[in-house]
């Protein structure tokens, strides 16, 4: 991000508006989301967007441990994003760092505002997300398969929260960047949004917009939201319809 220019003078958009793997300015990468992909978790998610492979997996509500954590009027909702050392090209150094705490942070925040934490005083809600493969958006692809993997826990939520994000490549607003779109762009706002109440429980910025380029970026991630929305609830219906014994193969937009 920082509008790095791209080497030997190669454009993100050509001229005929297309991006570097074939996508219009507001077009979503392909998208599956698979519920209850884990057998020993409450309930869990698979979701590949892009090249982008993750896992989120949900356990609780249970006991809040360490004690002094536990809050006596609602569960706390706990999130723990990870990215594997091999889902990067240069390998990545295991553990948590700045990066992942806050994404973590930021995760934990949003779906927060959709559980009904009241219902479980002193509890936990761990929420587990395993980034497998990484090109770029998966704070948002964590986001989106961690809301389905609530739902799939059973967990009582106001809604799912679906989140995309937009940003600006070679001065044009565009949604979803990609790894290169994100490394040689010059903006990135991943936005989290909840369909129902049209409320964002989500919203950062990297980089420099105009005012006006800020709100074409956020009505088109808003918009991509309602089709991820879509994608999310299609995984749940398929999960809860499917006749025993038979698995499911991920549905998706594209
Ligand atoms: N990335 C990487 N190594 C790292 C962290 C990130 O290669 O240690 C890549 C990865 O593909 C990631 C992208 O950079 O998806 C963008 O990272 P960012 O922090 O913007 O978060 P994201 O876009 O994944 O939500």
């Amino acid at each position: 991000m920082g509008g790095t220019p791209l080497p030997d003078g190669i454009k993100l958009i050509d001229e005929n508006g297309k991006r570097l793997d074939g996508r219009r300015p507001d077009e979503l990468r392909p998208l599956k989301i698979e519920a209850g992909a884990l057998k020993r978790a409450n309930g869990s998610a698979y979701l590949e967007w892009g090249n982008n492979k993750v896992m989120a997996a949900v356990y609780g509500p249970r006991e809040c441990h360490p004690r002094h954590m536990q809050d006596p009027t609602k569960a706390l909702v706990q999130c723990h994003y990870n990215m594997a050392s091999f889902s990067v090209d240069d390998r990545k150094r295991p553990g948590p760092d700045r990066r992942s705490q806050e994404i973590s942070k930021i995760t934990s925040e949003a779906l927060t505002h959709v559980v009904f934490t009241e219902y479980f005083p002193k509890t936990s809600i761990d929420v587990y997300i395993e980034v497998l493969q990484a090109n770029a958006g998966t704070r948002c692809a964590g986001l989106t398969a961690a809301s389905v993997a609530l739902a799939d826990a059973g967990i009582p939520m106001r809604d799912l929260v679906a989140s995309c994000a937009a940003g600006k490549i070679d001065d044009t607003v565009v949604l979803d960047l990609g790894k290169e779109e994100d490394n040689f762009g010059q903006a990135d706002i991943p936005v989290g949004y909840i369909p129902r109440d049209d409320e964002i429980v989500l919203l950062q910025m990297d980089g420099d917009l105009t005012a006006d380029q800020f709100k074409t970026g956020l009505n088109m991630a808003i918009e991509a939201c309602k089709k991820i929305y879509d994608v999310q609830r299609d995984a749940l219906k398929r999960k809860y319809t499917l006749p025993a014994g038979k698995t499911d193969e991920g549905g998706g937009v594209n």
